[in-house]
């Protein structure tokens, strides 16, 4: 049996300069995160207070669900309310109540921010709290901000869960120590974790969000939660404030992100080191032999990071250990240094790692260090295929699932596959010559 030997963590990038740069960027905004959050709350919906643009957004990018009643929709700001002329509260009551009235099936609706609400400052969360009165107990109103202002796109996600946090039932101090992970996660992946912890022998683990709203997770002093996502930094505060504490992990992409991250609760919950080294043996050795395949493909290939999804370091440590590929520049548009601890002491010591954009420097940067795949946002990919670069949009990489074991080798594919579909068109244009 092939032994979970925890990896040496040494300093590697922790103490490396950063780029920090603060210029124009190009990123989705915050309400993106509706597109994954309203499948995993089933009995939630998102209502964007925003203008057609918002929600164009969120329909050509989630698709027009043509079988299933929507669980997402956009309450329109339109000319008589930027001009005042309308009421935009009332306005707003009165397609929440029709909304209501017609789907009970909803059990919690949130009340979505954006650039246009913010700008004609409309206070969704006094219309959360003068709704609530209205309709609690049925249904539960809360609001978060998804505005593209000083936002990337994960942001919302963030924002959506720590608006949550204040609900979570609280837990005595005499409970007996419990996990919650942090993170939507699809269901699949969550299903493969939860079947780990129990086989570790970890029987009290919750998932936060839950699949349903009236089960969120209680919430203690004796709580440890250990995050799924990288871009959490508000939720683990407001964790945070309501007693738990954070279990230090890094992320659980790839095999050794998946081992550390299970290792990281196995210690807390004190299972002993043979049986995590058995319970997780059968299912890093599959991961492995999986990930050979892709190797091939990737090893010794040079790869760019734009900032995009907050994904980046932990997706560049996977990349680079794991499957051997050079990393060139590691952009993240925030970096929480306490959270990508243990993800920044896997890099290699040399990782260039920028923070924020200045995006045509970045994009000079770029060309000059010539990768062989460019990962970054929609808006970039274009040109730069334009321009002969192999690129991966950053955007996928959050809606597929990516994390766990069982997962590692997709996630590899996910970057082979450009290079391959690039390969491709190179041999056919030279057979066509
Ligand atoms: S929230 Fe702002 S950035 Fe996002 S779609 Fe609406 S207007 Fe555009």
């Amino acid at each position: 049996m092939n032994a979970a030997i925890p990896i040496r963590l040494d300093d590697g990038c922790v103490d490396s300069p950063v780029l920090r740069e603060r210029g124009q960027r190009e990123v989705f905004c915050g309400l993106t995160g509706i597109i994954w959050m309203h499948r995993k709350i089933q009995d939630a919906f998102f209502l964007v207070v925003g203008s057609r643009t918002c929600a164009h957004l969120i329909q050509s990018a989630a698709g027009v669900m043509i079988f299933a009643e929507p669980r997402f929709a956009t309450a329109i700001i339109d000319e008589r309310d930027l001009a005042g002329i309308a009421d935009a509260n009332e306005e707003l009551d009165r397609v929440v109540r029709r909304l209501l009235e017609r789907r009970p099936d909803i059990k919690m609706l949130f009340l979505v921010g954006s650039c246009p609400s913010e700008v004609i400052k409309l206070d969704l969360s006094r219309a959360a709290a003068r709704l609530s009165q209205e309709f609690l107990p049925n249904v539960r109103i809360l609001n978060y901000s998804g505005s593209g202002i000083e936002t990337t796109f994960t942001q919302g996600e963030d924002a959506c869960l720590a608006s949550m946090v204040p609900l979570l039932p609280v837990t005595n101090a005499a409970a007996p120590t419990s996990l919650m992970i942090v993170g939507c996660l699809p269901d699949v992946v969550e299903d493969q974790f939860a079947r780990h912890f129990k086989a570790l022998g970890i029987d009290q683990v919750q998932f936060f969000p839950p699949r349903n709203s009236r089960a969120l997770p209680a919430i203690g002093p004796n709580t440890r939660y250990l995050l799924a996502q990288p871009f959490l930094t508000d939720t683990a505060r407001a964790l945070e404030s309501r007693g738990a504490s954070h279990l230090p992990a890094p992320f659980p992409f790839g095999v050794e992100g998946t081992t550390e991250w299970l290792r990281a609760a196995a210690e807390v919950f004190g299972v002993s080191s043979e049986v995590f080294d058995s319970v997780t043996a059968p299912s890093r050795e599959r991961a492995q032999r999986a990930l050979e395949r892709h190797r091939t493909q990737l090893q010794g290939k040079r790869i760019f990071f734009f900032p995009d999804s907050q994904l980046e370091i932990p997706l560049a440590r996977f990349l680079a250990r794991e499957l051997g590929m050079q990393l060139t520049e590691v952009g993240t548009p925030y970096l929480h240094r306490d959270h990508m601890k243990r993800e920044l002491m896997l890099l290699p010591k040399e990782t260039q790692l920028s923070e924020g954009q200045d995006v045509e420097k970045q994009l000079d940067r770029c060309r000059a260090a010539e990768p062989d795949i460019v990962v970054c946002g929609l808006g970039l990919a274009n040109p730069l295929e334009a321009e002969g670069f192999t690129t991966k949009w950053a955007i996928e990489l959050v809606f597929s699932p990516v994390h766990g074991y069982e997962q590692s080798a997709d996630l590899a594919e996910l970057f082979a596959r450009p290079l391959i579909r690039r390969q491709k068109i190179a041999a056919k244009e030279l057979a066509c010559n």
